[in-house]
């Protein structure tokens, strides 16, 4: 029997439940290289009944860097993401400066490198005036497109730019990931002027209905129809952002798009006492909704669970609701939120597994998000046993807040990175600079 560097044994998540496994791991190389009953290793760390989870990929992150350290910068967001069981997390391009531009996403991947303390990409903006999307598109694994103004002034000026970029990415053979912010522009101006001074969370959801959302899903099938037969027929992947309500969530899948949801989707709604820190884009809905969302989570029709983290002060968020920045932190509990779900039997381990790992890493053709030989050694060995109330004082996102606080979370005991410990007993001790660059989505 061949003999490993290094061996983990814990309890995988399969479709039919927990089976207790060992995971060979190349340190070489940082990858896999067998999963088995049992394995020799050199060295053999024995995690027990504890659960081995892929490292979760968190698709959308707003790390705030460069341009906001009080709120978040890469060293914080990417140490917050580690103790939070993420280790790869995809930055989104609404920084200041934005990363609109080829030279920005160079500027960009040069500052934050260095701070990195977990595996990351750079998504670039495919609008704002003077976005270049042909030429980010030639570097960044994702362009991020809004269709309504949210943070940041990224958002199309004519109704036609829609249907012109997706051909320009089309003609240039794209091969990564269009995510779309889907609300529309017009929908929230109008929600705006009739809703202008509605009161609470309920107001600033009646400011961006519900029908926003599926506006701008219907305009982006045209834009897309306007290009291609089927969505699969672009070089390109189109990912729905953050779907807020089911009816989105199935639309955007019938049309064959990927779609994500956020855990503050699935676990608050706008009935709740947060005031402004539950603003968020698009909104927190009702608490209905946010059942039917969980519930098509537990029947495994959601594909990917993906945070949104979008930290500000508590300053900002004090103010009122109609004043206040919208966005809240997430990197660092999503996984932690599901698995607790999970310990009590109310979701399946595989699918926390599919959504926050397998399923993101496959839309960018990362070596991630599988425990299976030949992907990236990335694993989180979380205790059922540790589910507890959320509480802010063990969180590490700069912001020093969270709106799940008091909700049932698990930290991960430990984190492996490319088959390295990165976090042991609950503590990160990679260092900046331990996280890598993502592989670039191979060309055709
Ligand atoms: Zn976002």
């Amino acid at each position: 029997m061949p003999r490993y560097p290094r061996v983990v044994i814990g309890r995988l998540a399969t479709p039919t439940g927990l089976e207790r496994r060992a995971i060979g791991i190349d340190t070489t190389t940082g990858r896999i290289a067998a999963v088995a009953a049992r394995l020799d290793g050199d060295e053999v760390v024995d995690h027990g009944e504890r659960v081995i989870l892929p490292g979760a990929v968190d698709i959308h992150v707003h790390f705030r860097d460069p341009g906001h350290p009080a709120k978040e910068d890469f060293a914080s967001g990417t140490r917050a993401a580690l103790h939070g069981g993420v280790t790869t997390v995809m930055d989104m391009p609404n920084t200041d400066p934005a990363t609109t531009t080829r030279a920005r996403y160079e500027e960009k991947r040069a500052l934050v490198a260095p701070k990195a303390h977990c595996d990351f990409a750079l998504w670039g903006g495919a609008t704002a005036p003077g976005a270049d999307a042909r030429a980010v598109a030639a570097v960044a694994p994702g362009l991020k497109l809004y269709l309504g103004e949210s943070t940041g002034k990224v958002t199309f000026e004519e109704p036609d730019q829609l249907e012109r970029l997706i051909a320009d990415l089309q003609e240039v053979r794209f091969p990564g990931v269009l995510a779309v912010h889907a609300e529309q522009q017009a929908d929230l101006e109008a929600a705006r002027d009739k809703h202008a001074t509605a009161p609470g969370l309920r107001g600033h959801g009646a400011r961006r209905p519900p029908a926003a959302e599926l506006a701008a899903l219907q305009g982006l099938a045209d834009a897309i129809r306007g290009v291609a037969a089927r969505p699969e027929a672009l070089s390109f992947r189109v990912h729905v952002a953050h779907a807020s309500t089911f009816a989105l969530l199935e639309s955007a899948r019938a049309l064959g798009l990927s779609v994500g949801v956020t855990p503050h989707h699935l676990f608050l709604h706008d009935a709740l006492p947060l005031g402004a820190y539950g603003r968020v884009n698009p909104p927190l809905r009702d608490e209905k909704e946010a059942a039917r969302l969980y519930a098509a989570l537990r029947a495994g029709l959601v594909p990917i669970v993906e945070s949104d983290h979008a930290p500000h002060t508590r300053a900002e968020k004090g103010r009122d609701v109609l004043d206040a920045p919208s966005g809240m932190p997430g990197v660092e509990t999503l996984l932690p939120l599901l698995a607790a779900r999970a310990a009590r039997g109310e979701l399946s381990w595989h699918t926390v597994a599919a959504t926050t790992a397998t399923a993101p890493a496959r839309l960018f053709a990362l070596p991630k998000g599988e425990i299976a030989p030949g992907r990236d050694a990335d694993l989180v060995v979380v205790d059922p046993a540790d589910a507890a109330p959320l509480s802010e004082e063990r969180l590490l996102t700069r912001c020093g807040w969270t709106a799940f606080a008091g909700h049932p979370a698990i930290l991960p005991r430990t984190v492996y990175l490319r088959g390295e410990p990165v976090v042991e007993d609950g503590m990160v001790v990679a260092r900046p600079g331990t996280g890598q660059e993502a592989p670039p989505v191979p060309r055709a």
